[in-house]
């Protein structure tokens, strides 16, 4: 009975957070209300108009540094290659992501959601036993800022819950078990969001 209780309980706390980020989070127009607009030159049409999956990832620039303007200035072709050693590697990428949530919780959008953003490169998805590639045709990638071994904030976590729920309520082929990282879709070349993800808490906020 005590175990009952505590789902109750846990339920409608998260219905109360829902109806009351509700206004802040809702999809117009496939940009997410509530977060900071930058709009990136590096998006293009999805082949097939699906939306069906969402890839987290993880980026801190200079690696390992928080804060700044360096990836909005990446996902818009605007880093400067000098301001940095690191930089003058990455800075000619074409790279977006549809969302970044900074370390505060701030969300910033890129791309719109109906359009691709080019945040997976190489990347393969098993689903019903056949291999799909290209995850940048029809998913949602989310960058959180981090370096994949630190942990995340409490902060971050409720954004991204946040904005994934208004993604399924908007997009209703994006299920729980849709929601991946860049390490599984490329395990060869990518570990992000990490170890440092907790994805049972992330579960847990998304209810
Ligand atoms: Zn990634």
């Amino acid at each position: 009975m005590e175990r009952m209780g505590k789902e109750l309980q846990d339920r409608h706390y998260r219905e109360l957070q829902r109806g009351r980020q509700g206004s802040e989070m809702r999809i117009d127009s496939g940009w997410l209300q509530g977060a900071r607009q930058v709009p990136s030159p590096n998006q293009d049409r999805r082949p097939e108009h699906e939306v069906s999956a969402v890839g987290l990832h993880s980026i801190s620039l200079p690696p390992g540094e928080y804060g700044g303007d360096h990836i909005e200035r990446l996902f818009t072709n605007r880093l400067d290659p000098d301001a940095h050693p690191f930089f003058a590697a990455i800075a000619e990428l074409k790279v977006s992501a549809h969302l970044l949530i900074r370390r505060d919780g701030e969300c910033v959008q890129f791309v719109p959601f109906d359009r691709r953003a080019w945040h997976a490169g190489r990347s393969c998805w098993i689903e019903g036993g056949r291999a799909r590639r290209a995850l940048n045709d029809f998913s949602i990638g989310i960058e959180l800022e981090g370096n994949e071994v630190s942990a995340y904030r409490e902060a971050q976590y409720r954004t991204l819950a946040h904005a994934v729920q208004a993604l399924m309520d908007d997009y209703p082929d994006i299920t729980p078990g849709r929601i991946t990282s860049h390490a599984r879709i490329a395990p060869l070349r990518k570990a992000d969001p990490g170890p440092a993800f907790d994805w049972a808490y992330f579960r847990h906020c998304l209810g």
